[in-house]
């Protein structure tokens, strides 16, 4: 008997506390539904265009992004169950999710993208006269009309839901749907509110930003704000001092360039591990043709080159900055290189296949409102891409089909290289399905099972494909007098010591993960004409192969090479130089990478 009082107590207590959700089920469904719009665009991305579902990867971000938008519906139905005038005030509420619904299918919809911290500032910025304009532009394009007729169908839906609530809400409370849904909401809640830490603690640096979001990647409304908000917050101080220092550069700082005709090229790649390069012993011949130009002497490849974070977007701006992290040195109090070289006369060209590559993600947004502020666009750069490739050698394509060369050259490509998806980062033609999953080397672990070997292989694979690519730029200036320099903003881990893929960003860092997410290939090309010219700058090329460095320090090196004069340069900071002395190389601000890797 008291057994029986004690369940019908729980189940009383169930009722309190989720009879809300179980009576405005509709309300509380539409309030999920409508705030994920970025999970349902990233499932018809995966399915209609990408046409490999990785399920399960897809079901967990439905999941985390649903659970943090169900703590919010679970509020709002609470607040409607227990105020007066609820019809009302629910209708209302009704009205705000599916105009909210329309806005978000609308940028969607025509411009591929959701409340980045870009869409915000405009909205911030445009006055009600470009408003209208901008609507009147827009409001007959296919994407729109699309827009709105989901947002009708959702309604349409919605009316059916209140229809049938009553009926369906009878039937939740009965015992066991009421326990069932009750445990299932307590889980997704308990989630919801672990993934909504992000959003109520605070953050003085986009790095520390971008670190809570790559720990925790939900992507509903609520998340894409909150991080735009902050994203528009914290780089307004960063980003302005940065671009302002390169600006004055750029116009007014003092620089000349003893070189008549050249070209300098610089190749940055994305989560390159060396450790999977044939260049840096690989089992399987991923870089046959570096390879074949190392052997004829034109290919110097650096054994000890590192980076200082495992994310593109703070690296890279580390990488533009003429910043030294191991002098303390932070990337926004110095301007870009870039700017340097093209005070000194070099046309700068920057040809970029990630810039609208996840462009609403918080990585790329933040990089791109650096690397391609109209400002820095306008005054540094000659010409930048207008359109991203699928692969990177139809981007290479691109540029020298529509770029003809000037006489002091600066090209600057950044590939998409071995990003997540390795088997998206090749063609699927004979010419590239190279090798089979058997001959994958050291895949003898416990934990690498058909899919993790396919997933290596396809590591090696993409790896392959770079090496091409490489390869295609260079056959570009075999008869020039030309320097080409590759590197990676980063590693990446490939299932090579543990079952784990990508990266880590646990603030504890050991020596294997170190390896592998942070070493770093750096090769630098001399043409034949480049060696016969400068035959004692080539030696210095040669005899700094093992000098440790890291890739914050490229700028140095471009401006040598460049032979450019100005006061940022500093033969001390500059790896190719006798008088290089290396600082610190710390990495994640606080970590020295070669006290780290001696614990080994
Ligand atoms: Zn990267």
């Amino acid at each position: 008997m008291a057994g029986g009082r004690i369940i019908d107590r729980i189940i009383q207590a169930l009722r309190t506390v989720f009879g809300p959700v179980l009576q405005q089920w509709p309300l509380w469904l539409t309030t999920v539904l409508t705030l994920i719009p970025m999970t349902w665009a990233t499932w018809e991305y995966h399915v209609i265009r990408l046409h490999d579902l990785p399920l399960s990867h897809l079901l967990g971000s439905l999941v985390t992004d649903a659970s943090v938008a169900a703590v919010v519906a679970t509020l709002v139905v609470w607040i409607v169950a227990h105020i007066p005038g609820r019809r009302v005030v629910k209708w209302l509420i009704y009205v705000l999710l599916l105009a909210l619904w329309l806005v978000s299918l609308f940028l969607l919809r025509n411009f591929n993208t959701t409340y980045t911290p870009q869409v915000l500032q405009l909205l911030l910025e445009t006055n009600r006269g470009e408003c209208s304009e901008f609507l009147h532009a827009w409001i007959g394009a296919p994407g729109t009309r699309r827009a709105i007729m989901i947002v009708v169908f959702t309604l349409a839906l919605v009316l059916v839901a209140e229809w049938l609530r009553p009926r369906v809400a009878t039937w939740l409370q009965r015992r066991v749907p009421m326990v069932v849904a009750s445990l299932l909401l307590t889980a997704l809640l308990l989630f919801g509110l672990w993934n909504i830490r992000p959003l109520v603690r605070s953050y003085h640096s986009l790095y520390e930003l971008e670190l809570a979001r790559a720990d925790n990647h939900a992507n509903d409304v609520l998340s894409t704000l909150h991080a735009s908000i902050v994203t528009l917050r914290i780089q307004e101080q960063e980003t302005a001092a940065a671009i302002d220092l390169t600006v004055r550069e750029a116009t007014e700082g003092q620089a000349t360039c003893a070189v008549d005709s050249m070209d300098l090229v610089l190749v940055i790649g994305e989560s390159y591990n060396k450790w999977h390069s044939s260049l840096y012993g690989y089992g399987l011949d991923t870089s046959p043709l570096m390879r074949a130009e190392r052997d004829r002497g034109l290919l110097t490849v650096f054994t000890d080159a590192i980076s200082p974070y495992n994310l593109t977007s703070v690296t890279l701006k580390n990488l533009f900055s003429l910043n030294s992290l191991g002098h303390g040195e932070r990337w926004e109090q110095r301007p870009m290189w870039t700017a340097v070289m093209h005070r000194a006369g070099w046309q700068v060209d920057v040809w970029d296949n990630q810039r609208d590559f996840m462009a609403t993600e918080l990585f790329t947004a933040s990089l791109n409102m650096y690397l391609f502020n109209p400002r820095i666009v306008e005054t540094v750069y000659h010409q930048v891409n207008a359109v991203g490739h699928e692969f990177d050698a139809d981007l290479v394509k691109d540029y020298y089909a529509s770029c003809p060369a000037s006489a002091r050259n600066l090209v600057i490509f950044h590939l998409m290289g071995q990003h997540t998806q390795f088997s998206a980062r090749y063609p699927h033609t004979p010419e590239w399905e190279v090798w089979t999953p058997a001959e994958v080397p050291n895949a003898t672990a416990p934990y690498i099972d058909d899919e993790r070997r396919q997933v290596i292989l396809d590591y090696a694979r993409a790896t392959r494909y770079n090496d091409y690519v490489l390869a295609s730029i260079i056959e570009h200036y075999r008869d020039r007098n030309a320097v080409v320099v590759m590197l990676s903003d980063h590693g990446e881990e490939v299932y090579d010591y543990r079952d784990f893929i990508e990266r880590d960003h646990n603030p504890v860092k050991t020596p294997l993960m170190v390896r592998h997410e942070n070493e770093i290939p750096l090769l630098v090309w001399c043409s034949p004409v480049y060696k016969a010219r400068h035959p004692e700058r080539a030696a210095a090329i040669a005899a700094a192969a093992s000098r440790p460095v890291m890739n914050d320090a490229i700028g140095q090196m471009m401006l040598w090479l460049g032979e450019v004069s100005s006061p940022w340069c500093d033969s001390t900071r500059n790896v190719l130089h006798p008088a290089y002395r290396p600082a610190p190389r710390l990495i994640y601000d606080n970590i020295d990478y070669d006290r780290l890797m001696s614990r080994q």
